[in-house]
């Protein structure tokens, strides 16, 4: 049995938390049910009774993770959870989240999505000293600060992480207080939503939808939230950065039925799509996108250039992460096992393909292979996104610069990798533009190679070595 790493490239985190709701841990299940796309190695729950919290972390999908009896034993009013695909540290059941730790506070939990590019440095230093840790996760770092203050739980959060420069939407959760806070810059989302009286926080707002909550609003760049029984208090105790969200969520990872940074996912892709067309039209006879990833674009594409859309490539939702591979080496494989062509919808046809992004393009070329196989004329393939040219610090899990194709070739020379007819991308400011979200306040770094933070050699070098073990596609 050999294990195959399908999509080749390891997401981000998401999170969800609730206070004030007697079936805390069964909602905080069915919001990280939505929030699944956003992390699929790992998923875990604390609760609290206002006594205790109490934790279950598996690994896998949070469908099969968690049963009855576990949700059970999750009791309590107040719940935080997340899902995980690492973007630092390794893949074992000793990485999930949330972690839990006792300390002179008392018990703390805590989940985190984004990354702490400097808390490597940090961590060192309290090895040194004598610090224990329990994974090689970069968020223990942050709860070892909260431990070793003098000052409450609430206090010693913005202490820490005043100090502490990178990517964090972080939950904490006490026997009896949910904590949120979101670093100054706002790299990652966080949104927070109302059921009832219960409040509701989560990386993208479906999680509300699919527990009837209503949005309220963003938890603010640098704003942290307080739930306790007296009820919500904000405060913004994080210095004040120009803020740089992350517009890689708009272009891929979060859910097209989301707001995120308080804009419809659907409708930032919807309009990249149509300034793709305009930007970079081809002569061709359907649009057809790249599933799930490309539709949302390719709807507007077609819209725009006129171009009926067809779904001429079908995914296969089921795919689990280990599978057997068959002894004869089948070409395509890989990529045939998650995407099937639909024969009679491409045969003799010139056809525009649309996907979000080319990261290291080996799945583009197998795709275009693929297409083209199945009968296509002319392949045209658009990307609603700039090249991809320098690695994400922020909790994107993008390889080192020297696996991104667009880091090292041209435009042309990509082309002619993924074998395409002809290939364009969708400009920055189109991009932007299409996002809604100002050009002062996001950030586009893997686009544009302009990192909003410092970034030193020494995190480099960490994160190379990390990521050399990320394996390509077979
Ligand atoms: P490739 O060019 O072969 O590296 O694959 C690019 C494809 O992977 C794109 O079509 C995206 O849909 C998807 N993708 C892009 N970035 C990521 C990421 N960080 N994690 C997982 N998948 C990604």
């Amino acid at each position: 049995m050999t294990e195959i790493e399908i999509t080749k490239l390891r997401e981000e985190c998401g999170v969800f938390g609730i206070y004030g709701h007697p079936e805390a841990s069964k909602l905080t299940y069915l919001g990280l049910y939505a929030l699944q796309h956003r992390g699929q190695e790992s998923c875990g729950i604390v609760a609290s009774d206002g006594v205790e919290l109490r934790l279950e972390r598996k690994m896998g999908h949070v469908s099969e993770a968690f049963d009855q009896p576990a949700l059970d034993r999750l009791r309590g009013a107040s719940s935080i959870g997340h899902v995980r695909y690492s973007t630092a540290g390794e893949v074992s059941i000793n990485e999930a989240q949330p972690f839990l730790v006792t300390c002179q506070h008392g018990q703390i939990a805590v989940c985190h999505n984004g990354n702490l590019p400097f808390a490597r440095e940090e961590r060192l230093r309290l090895e040194r000293e004598g610090a224990i840790f329990s994974s090689t996760s970069d968020t223990e770092v942050v709860l070892h600060g909260v431990a070793r203050s003098r000052a409450s739980v609430r206090e010693a959060i913005p202490e820490v992480l005043r100090e502490t420069e990178g990517a964090f939407s972080m939950l904490f959760l006490t026997p009896n207080e949910l904590i949120a806070i979101r670093d100054s810059r706002g790299f990652r989302p966080l949104a927070l939503g109302r059921l009832g009286d219960a409040w509701v926080v989560a990386s993208e707002t479906c999680a509300f939808d699919l527990i009837d909550a209503q949005y309220v609003r963003d938890v603010e760049p640098g704003e942290m939230i307080v739930i306790d029984r007296d009820g919500l208090r904000s405060s913004h105790p994080l210095p004040s950065q120009p803020h740089s969200m992350c517009l890689f969520e708009h272009v891929y990872f979060a859910r097209p039925d989301s707001l995120v940074y308080g804009r419809s996912i659907n409708e930032s892709r919807h309009k990249m799509g149509r300034r793709l067309a305009v930007e970079q039209p081809a002569d061709a006879d359907i649009v057809v996108p790249v599933p799930d990833s490309g539709v949302a674009a390719s709807i507007g594409y077609a819209a725009e250039s006129g171009l009926s859309f067809r779904f001429g490539l079908v995914r296969n939702h089921y795919v689990g992460r280990t599978f057997i591979e068959p002894r004869q080496s089948i070409r395509s494989f890989g990529v045939r096992i998650k995407l099937n062509p639909v024969r009679d919808l491409i045969n003799g046809k010139r056809i525009v393909l649309i996907d979000d992004s080319i990261v290291r393009g080996t799945t583009s070329k197998k795709i275009v292979q693929m297409v083209r196989e199945a009968g296509a004329k002319e392949i045209h393939v658009r990307i609603s996104c700039p090249p991809t040219i320098s690695p994400c610090y922020y909790g994107v899990d993008t390889p080192n610069k020297s696996d991104l194709i667009a880091a090292n070739k041209s435009v042309e020379e990509i082309r002619k990798f993924i074998e395409a007819d002809s290939l364009g991308y969708l400009s920055l400011e189109g991009m932007i533009a299409a996002s809604g979200v100002s050009p002062d306040a996001s950030c586009v770094a893997c686009w544009n190679g302009r990192y909003p933070t410092r970034i030193t050699r020494e995190a480099e070098t960490y994160w190379e070595r990390e990521h050399e073990s990320v394996t390509a596609e077979s």
